[in-house]
């Protein structure tokens, strides 16, 4: 039978980096296995959806390039289906999970409840004041099923049931955890239709996962305790269940859950911060997951080539925002010269730099910035840090060492050579400039610091900074010259 794992998020506007990193290993498992990848989503909770949920969705996994086989996908902005197990979204498929409720009911493995709303609170008071936390008390377990079906076709509102077998231990075989053992005592008797006709999230995607031949679920450890029902439910409905792996949840590094209020979570965040989603790809994979060797930095393919649950850690792995940022600068200085100066542009022009009309005319411009500062970047957004250097004709000097160097006697003489020379010149490339250093260093004797560092003082104001020569060469003669003379006749 092939390999089919499912990603099935709830839409709730953001993709948090846990949901990435469940994705993502669904996703490699699949396609090492060569097998398929399916996207399905679950919106059965009307209460949790948000507008352009799943188009958000979609789009984040398009940026980190983590795509399924079959779902939703986004064409010309419009939201299609592909798959032969469709439709993909579960308020979709309504009609699907009716009969296999009534099922349950026929066969005693559920039941109906028509427990008020009220009744359902003092129910969860009395508990909270007896120190129990677990919910229902099993008040509608034995109304026969003849009685209860009549009530409820009369049109009383109802609720069905798990009906949950008392003090049974339930075993299965984790991928990540191993064999886990669990008491059906600690599970009350689990919603599987609400009133309002809609399945829960428990009926839904043992329905789903069963019509879809999902042979593999891959989910968070929060899922953990809604296992023993699912059990109970393919054993119910005489469905083999699929093989399934509990990932740790992703740590900050106070060892937290990482949460939307303290952390960072958002894909979107990394996304407009300028991180390079196979940079947040690969760091990823490896919060929870140790492959074999030493290397660290790792295309998507070797990742999956290499990827098994056997080195999957049980303890959670945690997200530190320095080996990220690390792992960003690795891919960030081997990416392509045009694709950086693209992604630069929009913190450019957010910054003021010139306006989408000038994008074209400043490319080349940017590209040899961002070529000449790459290796300071953790993410694209620093990128306007190093842009000032780069605007202007006036220099500011502060630092009292770079003053006490301007200030120095042999300064004049420099500048002008460097004037002479650079207005001679016919090409300004750095290696230009840097032939025309060694003439002006012949000329007039001047070497070292006081060519090199009084000159930068000069065109930058600063005592380092990125290559000299192509720092000048990107500025251009004009600039430079200009600047030079500011320097001389404004600091002296
Ligand atoms: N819809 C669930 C979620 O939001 C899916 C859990 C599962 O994978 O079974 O994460």
């Amino acid at each position: 039978m092939s390999v089919r794992v499912r990603f099935a998020p709830s839409p709730t506007g953001y993709v948090h980096l846990g949901s990435l990193r469940t994705a993502l290993y669904d996703y490699m498992f699949a396609k090492k296995q060569g097998g398929s990848y399916v996207l399905r989503i679950e919106d059965t909770d009307q209460t949790r959806l948000v507008d352009d949920a799943i188009d958000n969705l979609i789009q984040a996994f398009e940026w980190a390039d983590i795509m399924h086989d079959e779902g939703p996908f986004m064409e010309n902005g419009k939201l299609v289906q592909r798959g032969d197990y469709g439709p993909y979204i579960q308020s979709e498929r309504l009609d699907t999970y009716r009969p296999y409720v009534d099922q349950l009911l026929a066969s005693g493995h559920a039941y109906y409840c028509f427990c008020s709303k009220e009744r359902l609170d003092e129910v969860r008071e009395a508990n909270k004041a007896k120190g129990i936390i677990s919910g229902y008390d099993g008040h509608c377990r034995n109304i026969p099923y003849e009685e209860a079906k009549k009530r409820a076709e009369a049109g009383e509102s109802y609720v069905v049931r798990l009906k949950m077998p008392e003090d049974r231990e339930l075993v299965f075989e984790d991928m990540v955890r191993g064999t886990v053992k669990m008491n059906t005592n600690d599970s009350d008797d689990q919603v599987l239709l609400k009133a309002d006709g809609f399945p829960t999230y428990h009926m839904a995607v043992v329905v789903d996962d069963h019509l879809m031949g999902i042979t593999h679920m891959i989910r968070g450890e929060e899922w953990l305790p809604s296992t023993p029902k699912q059990i109970l439910l393919y054993e119910a409905l005489g469905w083999e269940m699929p093989k399934i792996a509990h990932l740790s949840n992703i740590l900050n590094t106070e060892k937290k859950k990482l949460s939307k209020r303290h952390d960072s979570v958002a894909v979107e965040d990394f996304r407009k911060k300028g991180y390079l989603p196979e940079a947040l790809i690969n760091f990823l994979a490896l919060v929870g997951w140790s492959p074999e060797g030493e290397d660290e930095i790792m295309t998507l393919e070797e990742m999956t080539e290499k990827f098994s649950f056997d080195r999957v850690s049980k303890s959670g792995g945690v997200f530190d925002i320095q080996k990220l940022n690390w792992m960003n600068n690795q891919y960030i200085k081997n990416a392509d010269p045009d694709r950086l100066a693209k992604l630069a542009v929009p913190y450019l022009i957010e910054a003021g730099y010139f306006n989408e009309d000038g994008v074209e005319g400043h490319l080349d411009w940017v590209k040899r910035i961002v070529q000449l500062v790459k290796e300071h970047l953790e993410y694209m957004a620093q990128v306007t840090d190093h842009f000032p250097l780069f605007v202007g004709d006036e220099v500011k000097i502060t630092d009292d060492s770079a003053l006490e160097m301007i200030r120095m006697d042999h300064v004049e003489t420099l500048v002008d050579a460097l004037i002479k020379t650079f207005n001679a010149a016919e090409s300004f490339s750095a290696e230009d400039v840097k032939a025309m250093f060694k003439e002006v260093q012949k000329e007039t004797g001047i070497k070292g610091k006081n060519l090199f560092m009084c000159t930068r003082i000069a065109v930058t104001g600063q005592e380092h900074g990125p290559d000299l020569m192509e720092t000048i060469a990107i500025l251009g003669k004009e600039t430079v010259i200009k600047r030079m003379k500011y320097a001389v006749s404004n600091y002296k």
